[in-house]
């Protein structure tokens, strides 16, 4: 019951006595209408609308959001508050001919939250309020129907005393539970009146011992308690977490709605049900929905029975069913939406209980749009705001089809890349690749691992889906992933990855490698056993055609971040117009190249001493021993041994990178491509520096078989057979020691690596110019656009330019051809961003690199931020992963400033954005605002990017507020 208790200034206070707290509806008028959502939240504004349009709307009032703000901050209720509550109720006894829980014909209501966004299930309701030892009576008498009135009554208490009392629902469960074992029966509906009635007994004996009082009998009482519980369940986890998920602001409120109850549950020729005026799920034109008759609202939801289809009433009560029919369609024109409704049939009458526009998938969003369109409901300029960005993702993964299946969730984890995945656990890359094959036979696998590696990644590439228990939305699993538009689920802390054991255990259950599970990338569930899937339909010709109304809005582009050819092709396909970012040190993952990676960041001296000694004896006219140097002089020759080294890794590179490089503008012919320099955190590509110690400390005591083990662990490293492993892993051991780092991602990476290292920058350079020459002469067309990573300082963007531009100039002169080019950077560290007006001197372009912007800026490692931001997402201390959704505030005060630093300087920058936040809705937003010229993103996610774009700019032109379905 956690209250939120805000100062309170001199002007709230008056603001008080002038304020409209409470809007009645009832006998064909209203006082609010559809609009009035701020303050009378969803559902009033509907009931208030349903109300003037003379629709069957059961009367009462709603008590609008400022009370809740009000009793946030200062947890209690004012007493003009009272006095308008008081005269709306006496107006509903009035217009009912009922007093509130009095009298032979008790005046009963339902209590229930609506805030401005639908929030389904996160806040509370109250039913059958008004009801006590008395009323009861009353109703059982009036109704002729003493068991219905019992139940009632035990429902109240029920709910009630759960929400208003804090009681635990399993204290009454057990009591309920108890009756009907006793009875020996498995309904609900077995039970009879006395069964009932003993049920209030005990249920009362609950409330009285939690509580230390006895259930509220008067009335008034329990519908002011059952208001402030209301107010306070916006205040819940539930509703706390589901506004964090869905951008909502936590100072709205909720209203209350206070309304004439109406039975579905009084016998045969009553009953309840919740429908769609469209098929939410794929966005047909179909009457859709569910009901029961001789049932409460719960009934249908609880699962306890099984409704029964719409269509079925029409059977039933064909008058009633024409009636409804009649209702929602009119409703869905007014609304210019699909919606979403709740009825009761009380004796064979209609009531609307509320109506919302309803939720729907991306695939039915799209196409809801569409029919409204053809239909003139709405314009094609309405239709652009009608479906979310994210949305949009539905169309390009698999989802997974729970219809029919029993969902057992074992764990929820980050919902890193979106889709479903369906397979069978194993805990290696290795036994990936093994399971899954490459060829035509092919299982279906789940790499399940505590956090992935460069080295996983041929096992990532054959599997279906990726889980991990660590790491968070940027770490390696989620970016990878996101990359290649495959399903993974990062962070699950509850699972305990055991890959020792080849185990994996949650929630006491243990699955071994082969058991089947299946990912939902979408929202991070992690589920047991093996659901089928629905698949992806990218070239869908609605889709299609929604985007041709919304892309004549967009003003930025949008470009993919992609790093092999095969990714570009799929990213053009989705709409890129570019790569904003090409990772060259992932165009070496994969088992062939990276062993040279490995050699060219271990660069080891050994094998290269003659070499070097021969050139520095050559240099120095000398003729020495390695033995006979100084050890000064020992260490240069170790240098250039190990500079050697690097150049022979390297050498192997080019050809292989060169390939690459002409693939991907191969695939973007006509469009710019960003090529960024080397920028791996060393430790992504070392042996463990702890795993090493404890190997060569117990490889007396291995067995044969952990020996062969060892050999496949550290076959790139030069080791071939068992023989080899005595003497080769301490020099690995201490070349590892030499480059550790106690904090990679601020250690040698980015363009420390390329001046410390001008020959990495000078190879990869000639491997881009030669290929982009290359393409040229073939009639491709090539627009290279060299990035370096990391920069902090004017200088160091200064010394890797130049050298971009005296390698290009080699290139051309040795080929005898020119191609256009830019050398820009990214802006990645604060201090870059702070000075951009003098990097800007040296940058052709910027890209902001908002994932280190954000970890540096915040001081978060992107790869451990999971550790606190659980914690930081409940406490409120922060909104929004800000890995995930730039963080505005501050991050974004850095975008915005470098931005128009960098344009003081040179006013035709071209700025763009190539961090995770490319592709994330709002963040696109702010980067349109901002004034960037492009936007970058994964592959999957370019569509998204593409619908945020125009929507950003269609709002301003069309100068709404995106007019979206909440
Ligand atoms: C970034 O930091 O935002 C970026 C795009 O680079 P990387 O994720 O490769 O560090
Ligand atoms: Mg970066």
């Amino acid at each position: 019951m956690a209250t939120m208790t805000l100062p309170e200034t001199e002007a709230q206070e008056s603001k008080r006595s002038t304020t409209k707290y409470v809007y009645f509806f009832g006998g064909g008028k209203a006082d609010g209408n559809g609009k009035m959502k701020d303050v009378l939240g969803g559902k009033g504004a509907g009931l208030a609308e349903m109300t003037n349009a003379g629709l069957p709307v059961p009367p009462g009032f709603t008590i609008q959001t400022e009370a809740c703000r009000e009793y946030m901050r200062t947890a209690t209720t004012s007493k003009e508050v009272e006095r308008q509550m008081d005269e709306a109720l006496a107006a509903l006894e009035a217009l009912q001919g009922q007093k509130l829980g009095t009298g032979e014909n008790p005046l009963l209501v339902s209590v229930r939250s609506g805030a401005k966004f639908s929030m389904p299930g996160m806040m509370d309701t109250i039913l059958n309020l008004g009801l006590n030892d008395k009323s009861v009576e009353a109703l059982a008498k009036r109704s002729n129907n003493p068991r219905f009135a019992a139940d009632s009554y035990r429902r109240l208490i029920q709910m009630f005393g759960n929400v208003v009392l804090d009681i635990e629902k399993s204290a009454f469960d057990e009591v309920f539970d108890a009756k009907k074992k006793q009875r020996k029966t498995k309904f609900d509906t077995d039970l009879t009146a006395k069964d009932l009635q003993e049920v209030i007994v005990e249920y009362k004996k609950v409330v009285k011992k939690h509580t230390k009082r006895d259930f509220p009998q008067d009335p008034r009482e329990q519908l002011v308690m059952a208001r402030d519980a209301v107010f306070r369940s916006w205040q819940n986890d539930r509703a706390k977490s589901y506004r964090r998920i869905n951008n909502i602001d936590d100072l709205l409120g909720t209203a209350v709605n206070v309304q004439w109850m109406v039975y579905g549950n009084l016998g045969e020729t009553s009953g309840t049900g919740v429908g769609f005026t469209r098929n939410p799920a794929t966005g047909t034109k179909e009457f859709y929905g569910e009901f029961l008759m001789n049932a409460q609202g719960e009934d249908v939801v609880s699962g306890v029975r099984t409704p029964v289809h719409i269509l079925e009433l029409h059977k039933i009560m064909p008058d009633v069913y024409d009636q409804l029919r009649d209702i929602t369609t009119r409703l869905e024109k007014h609304y210019k939406d699909m919606q979403d409704f709740e009825f009761t049939i009380q004796d064979e009458k209609l009531y609307m209980l509320q109506t919302r526009n309803g939720k729907r998938t991306g695939l039915a969003a799209v196409r809801v749009a569409i029919q409204m369109v053809e239909e003139g409901l709405i314009t094609k300029e309405e239709a652009v705001f009608r479906v979310e960005p994210n949305q949009l993702y539905d169309f390009l993964v698999p989802r997974l089809d729970e219809k029919k299946t029993v969902v057992e969730v074992l764990a929820t984890g980050l919902p890193a890349s979106p889709g479903a995945a369906v397979g069978q656990i194993v805990f290696t890359a290795d036994e990936a690749v093994k399971k899954a094959g490459h060829g035509a036979k092919k299982n279906p696998v789940i790499l399940v691992r505590a956090e992935t590696t460069p080295e996983d990644i041929d096992g990532m590439e054959v599997a279906k889906g990726i889980l991990t228990s660590r790491g968070g939305m940027t770490s390696h699993a989620a970016v990878v992933t996101r990359g290649m538009g495959k399903c993974c689920v990062a962070g699950a802390g509850d699972i305990t990855v055991d890959e020792k054991k080849r185990e994996m255990r949650v929630k006491g259950q243990t699955f071994q490698e082969g058991d089947w599970i299946s990912l939902d990338g979408t929202t991070g569930r992690v589920i047991k056993g093996k659901l089928n899937t629905i698949p992806p339909k990218a070239d869908d010709p609605e889709l299609l055609q929604f985007m041709s109304w919304s892309e004549p809005f967009r003003k930025m582009k949008v470009r993919a971040n992609a790093d092999v050819p095969r990714d570009a092709v799929q990213a053009r396909a989705f709409g890129a117009e570019g790569i904003g970012l090409c990772r060259t040190e992932h165009m070496f993952f994969g088992e062939k190249k990276i062993k040279h990676m490995r050699d060219m960041i271990l660069a080891r001296e050994e094998k290269y001493i003659p070499a070097a000694l021969l050139e520095y004896n050559k240099e120095k006219g000398a003729r020495v021993s390695f033995k006979e140097l100084e050890p000064a002089a020992q260490s240069e020759v170790k240098e250039r041994a190990q500079k050697l080294a690097r150049l022979a890794a390297l050498k192997q590179l080019l050809p292989l990178q060169r390939d690459d490089f002409a693939g991907v503008f191969k695939a973007m012919d006509g469009l710019p491509v960003t090529i960024r320099t080397l920028d791996p955190p060393l430790h992504e590509f070392l042996p463990r520096r702890e795993d090493l110690m404890v190997d060569i400390a117990l490889l007396s005591r291995y067995s044969a078989k952990q020996k062969k083990e060892l050999v496949a662990k550290y076959k790139d490293y030069g080791v071939k057979g068992v023989g080899d492993l005595k003497k080769a892993l301490p020099p690995l051991l201490a070349r590892v020691e030499q480059l550790h780092e106690f904090n990679p991602m601020l250690g040698h990476r980015g363009c420390r690596l390329g001046i410390t290292y001008p020959e990495i920058t000078e190879t990869q350079v000639r491997a881009i110019f030669e290929a982009a020459v290359d393409c040229t002469k073939k009639g491709i067309k090539v627009l290279p656009e060299v990035m370096i990573p990391l920069v902090a300082t004017l200088k160091e963007m200064a010394n890797q330019g130049a050298i971009v531009r005296r390698v290009a100039e080699e290139v051309f002169k040795e080929k005898g051809t020119k191609v256009e080019y830019m050398v820009g950077t990214m802006i990645e560290t604060p201090r870059a961003a702070l000075v951009a007006d003098e990097i800007a001197k040296e940058a052709e372009f910027f890209s902001f690199g908002t994932n280190d912007l954000t970890q540096m800026t915040f001081g978060f490692s992107r790869d451990d931020v999971n550790k606190v931001l659980p914690t930081y997402l409940a406490e409120g201390i922060l909104k929004q992963d800000p890995f995930a959704a730039l963080d505005q505030e501050g991050v974004g005060q850095l975008v915005k400033m470098a931005t128009e630093r960098g344009r003081k300087t040179r006013p035709t920058l071209k700025v763009g954005i190539c961090g995770e936040h490319g592709g994330e809705p709002s963040s696109v937003e702010f980067f349109y605002r901002t004034g960037l010229n492009y936007v970058s993103c994964s592959p999957f996610r370019v569509l998204t990017a593409r619908l945020a774009a125009a929507q950003a700019a269609a709002a301003e032109t069309l100068k709404v507020e995106g007019g979206r379905t909440k």
